[in-house]
This record gives C-alpha cells, sequence and structure tokens, in this order.
C-alpha cells in the first residue's frame, strides 16, 4: 500500500476529519508495520550524527525554523514524543487549526497559554462563570505574579461585556479569556461581542489581544470557536475528547507563531503529557464523532423529559434556554447541545437534591463530565463550594441544582432511573 499518512484529500474530495482520525499522522512503516502506533517508553532519542543533534536543538530551542514544522526531529521527550505528535496532528485536524499541543491536563494547557502572553501588571478579561480550577488559576495563583482579572457574567449582552472593557482600561489586556458554554449553567457567550471587545481594546493599547477559548463542553464537535474569530483554543481533554474517565490531560490548538510562544513554556516547565495518556488519547479520537454525537441525542432526550417533570423548576440545556438573545446565539454557533447540562427542582434544596442523588442507580455520583458512563453532581457542595454563597447564587448555582453528563447508556434506562429516583424529592 502507499504512504499516504498525511493524505487530506483524495482526487476533488477533501477527507472529513472523523475519516482521519484513524489514520492520520502516524507511518506504520516506521514502526515495523504496526497498525497501531506503539507507545513509545523512552525519554531520549538517538541522533544519526552529530550534525543533526545540533541542527534537532536548534529546532527545539526555536533558534531555527525546521525546513518541515512536522519533522523537526526528536530530541528528549519533555519537548516531544511520537506518540505526543500523531496526537497533536490529528487535533488541529479535527479543531481547524494550524497545529496543536498536548498538556499533562487541562490547567496545564491553559496556565501555559496565559503566562505566554501575560506579564505583571496586565489584565486578562474574562468571561464568568469560569471552570472553578481556571478561576482560582486567575484569581488566587496567577495573582500575586501581578495578574489582575476583570469578568463579565453576561455574555451575551453588549453593555455588560464594554462595561467589564471599560472597567480594564488603564492597563494592557493580553487575553480574552472565554469559557462557553459554561459550566453548569450553559450560558453563552457572543463571539461577535468578543471580536468587538478585542477591536476596542487594540485601538486603545495599540496591540490585540488574543481571544482565547475553552472549547471543553461543545469541541470539536458542536463549536469551532477559530471559525469564529477566537485566536486560541483550549480543552480539558480529560472530559469529552479523552470520553472514557481513564485519563487526565489538556491541548492547546492556533496559529503556529502563538504556539511556539505556549510550547517554550511547556517545555521549560515540563507540562508535556506521557506517552501512554497519548497514545490513550489516540484511541479515543478513533470515536470522538459517535460518541458526542450520540450523547447529545440522549441529553436532548433526559432534558425534555425533565421540563415536563411536575417537580422541576428549570432545565439549563442548550436547546432549552430562552432567555434573551440566547436562541439566536446558539444557533449561530453550536451545532448541538453536547451532553452536560443541569436543572433545578421546584421545592427541594440541599436535602432533597441529596435525597435525589442518594436514590440513583445508573447515574454515578461524580465530578467529571465526558464519560461513556453517565455522572450527575451537585455544584453546590462540590465543584463550587469555594464560591461564596452569594456569589453562588447570583450566576445561579444554588442548592437546588444538580448538574447531569449524559454518556452512552440506553437514554430511556436513564430516565427511568431519574423518575424512580424523582419519588424522592
Ligand atoms: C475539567 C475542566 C478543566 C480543567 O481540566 P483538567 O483536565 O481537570 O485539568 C478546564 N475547563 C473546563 C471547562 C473543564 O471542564
Amino acid at each position: 500500500m502507499k504512504s499516504s499518512y498525511r493524505q487530506r484529500s483524495i482526487g476533488n474530495r477533501k477527507l472529513s476529519p472523523e475519516t482521519l482520525m484513524t489514520s492520520y499522522g502516524y507511518d506504520p512503516f516506521l514502526s515495523e508495520g504496526s497498525v497501531k502506533p506503539p507507545v513509545f517508553l523512552t525519554s531520549t532519542f538517538a541522533f544519526r550524527s552529530a550534525e543533526d543533534g545540533k541542527e534537532f536543538f536548534n529546532y527545539v530551542s526555536g533558534r531555527k525554523a525546521p525546513p518541515n514544522a512536522e519533522d523537526a526531529g526528536l530530541v528528549y521527550s519533555r519537548f516531544n514524543h511520537p506518540n505526543l505528535q500523531i496526537v497533536e496532528e490529528r487535533l488541529a485536524v479535527l479543531e481547524g487549526g494550524e497545529g496543536a499541543l498536548m498538556f499533562a491536563s487541562g490547567m496545564a494547557a491553559i496556565t501555559a497559554a496565559i503566562l505566554a502572553f501575560a506579564r505583571p501588571g496586565d489584565t486578562i478579561l474574562h468571561s464568568q462563570p469560569l471552570y472553578g480550577g481556571t478561576e482560582t488559576l486567575f484569581v488566587g495563583t496567577l495573582a500575586p505574579f501581578g495578574l489582575k482579572a476583570v469578568g463579565f457574567t453576561d455574555g451575551l449582552s453588549a453593555g455588560a461585556v464594554e462595561a467589564a472593557v471599560a472597567k480594564t482600561a488603564g492597563g494592557k489586556v493580553p487575553i480574552i479569556y472565554i469559557e462557553t458554554p459554561a459550566n453548569p449553567t450553559c450560558g453563552l457567550v457572543d463571539f461577535d461581542l468578543m471580536v468587538k471587545a478585542a477591536d476596542e481594546i487594540e485601538k486603545r493599547q495599540g496591540s490585540r489581544p488574543l481571544i482565547v477559548v475553552d472549547n471543553t463542553m461543545l469541541g470539536p464537535i458542536f463549536q469551532a470557536p477559530l471559525q469564529h474569530g477566537a485566536d486560541i483554543v483550549v480543552y480539558s481533554l480529560t472530559k469529552y475528547v479523552g470520553g472514557h474517565s481513564d485519563l487526565v490531560a489538556g491541548g492547546v490548538i492556533g496559529r503556529a507563531k502563538d504556539l511556539a510562544a505556549i510550547k517554550k513554556i511547556r517545555s521549560a516547565f515540563g507540562m508535556q503529557l506521557d506517552p501512554h495518556s497519548s497514545w490513550m488519547l489516540g484511541r479515543s479520537l478513533e470515536t470522538l464523532h459517535l460518541r458526542m454525537e450520540r450523547a447529545s441525542t440522549s441529553a436532548s432526550k433526559i432534558a425534555r423529559w425533565l421540563k415536563d417533570h411536575p417537580k422541576v423548576a428549570e432545565v439549563h440545556h442548550p436547546e432549552l434556554i430562552a432567555r434573551g438573545n440566547y436562541q439566536t446565539v446558539y444557533r449561530k454557533f453550536c451545532k448541538a447541545g453536547g451532553s452536560t447540562f443541569a436543572f433545578t427542582f421546584k421545592e427541594a434544596g440541599e436535602a432533597g437534591a441529596f435525597r435525589f442523588l442518594n436514590d440513583l442507580h445508573l447515574f454515578t455520583l461524580a465530578v467529571s463530565l465526558g464519560g461513556t458512563e453517565s455522572l450527575i453532581s451537585h455544584p453546590a457542595s462540590t465543584t463550587h463550594s469555594g464560591v461564596a454563597k452569594e456569589i453562588r447564587d447570583s450566576v445561579g448555582v444554588t442548592d437546588g441544582l444538580v448538574r447531569i453528563s449524559v454518556g452512552l447508556e440506553n437514554p430511556d434506562d436513564l430516565i427511568a432511573d431519574l423518575a424512580e429516583a424523582m419519588e424522592k424529592v
């Protein structure tokens, strides 16, 4: 057979991302014909000659650009290794970016993307609520290094975004950081408003802030921020992309120029993903389309069932939120609602929610999301317990709110489980 591992089209036909997920970026004939890539358990790589060693170090340090970015030579596994490289090429294809980088966790990916561009005294403009770890990173961890953060809670309101932009005047804003849909309320951010904010800040400070989007909840199948003005996409690959709740990993996708700066941080701090987890992610990418599509269809059915339940007050699922221009923005930027959403009870607070959660059989009571198995959690007492109650209530994470991540089980079985536990509320 022909060696075609980087072929993107056949004749006039451009190949679909799902087709490329099984083979792209890996040449079996570099590994004894092994159809699946081996796990390259090595810390260091042999040079064919001293000249090669010199050249590869020039590439890896950024002193010189390799003639072909994909063949920059392997040096040492903190900088790069084959399992990392194969899956990074596939991630770039999926997201439509020039390249991708993988990290030991989503938080490592986010941290590297921030540290590559922000300097002491700078301000990060960001949406709210953010994933708890990201909120803690901005407000707690990075603050002593001189980084400020200014948030806006309504990413659909031009007025709210403009007010936050005004609050950042005085310092430099290198990054506009958004998470959409927000977890657990499924609040959306309008990408067009972010491009406008970047325009305005650019006029003020003379340099354009990068728009960084955490695409963990819907990407890469149902939302493509790079097509809507975003510069960099970050991921917790632990969630849908990994998809089996058996690994922790992160990713960054974007332009080659920005990735070079982020890669310097990754190499210096040693934030790279290990060969085994990288291999597992390659396995996961082969079924990503099928998993996300099936889980999203099931979640839509379950959300509609919950909406009609007499004990349920509100279902925060993208298809069912009617507030303001939510539906217009949702239809413009998202292809489907994904499978993580939340709902609130009409009367029950924490005690009622706990009785409900304790009575479930199929849903596993755990944080995290995006796995093959359905998970359920009580954000106010777990993932968001570090957030003050007034703030929690103001962003909608109330004591009666329950978050669901729908997996690949039969949706009618899941509904039967929910129906039985509802009797305990
Ligand atoms: C889980 C998560 C993160 C953090 O990722 P880790 O892989 O746990 O480090 C960041 N953003 C979102 C939206 C997440 O759900």
